[in-house]
């Protein structure tokens, strides 16, 4: 059966509070749901450098086109985590791709404290 998707910056459904910041506790699930890893094209020297490996070695070794086929994403293992999740480090935390680095904060969707353990923090 098709596991559900839990939404990606480029969906609608965004419902943002400027006074509430949501703190991740690492429970990995945004790594582990189906659905793109987005990676920007500026995004992939980086994370390529941060590997040690030439872009077009990056490319081909841990990326697919996205679903939508325009641009690329990170692939997945068959269990649908991310390729970059090892336990429950991401392999390129420093510099992942915003996707990652703006969920829930600056993204997010419909539902989506059901499956994310972020904790709320009042901030102004
Ligand atoms: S689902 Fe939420 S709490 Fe879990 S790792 Fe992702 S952002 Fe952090
Ligand atoms: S790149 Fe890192 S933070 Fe982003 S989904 Fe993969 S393992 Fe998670």
């Amino acid at each position: 059966m098709e596991r559900e998707t839990f939404g990606s910056p480029g969906l609608g459904g965004v419902d943002l509070d400027p006074t509430v910041r949501y703190v991740c506790q690492r429970c990995t699930a945004c790594c582990k749901w189906p659905g793109d890893v987005r990676l920007e094209e500026e995004e992939i020297p980086v994370i390529a450098a941060f590997l040690g490996m030439d872009e077009m070695s990056f490319i081909g070794q841990y990326t697919r086109l996205r679903t939508n086929r325009n641009g690329l994403s990170l692939l997945e293992k068959d269990n649908h985590e991310c390729i970059m999740l090892d336990g429950i480090d991401c392999r390129i935390h420093e510099v992942k791709p915003e996707q990652c680095r703006g969920f829930p904060n600056k993204w997010n969707f419909p539902g989506w404290r059901q499956v994310c353990e972020a904790v709320p923090v009042k901030v102004g």
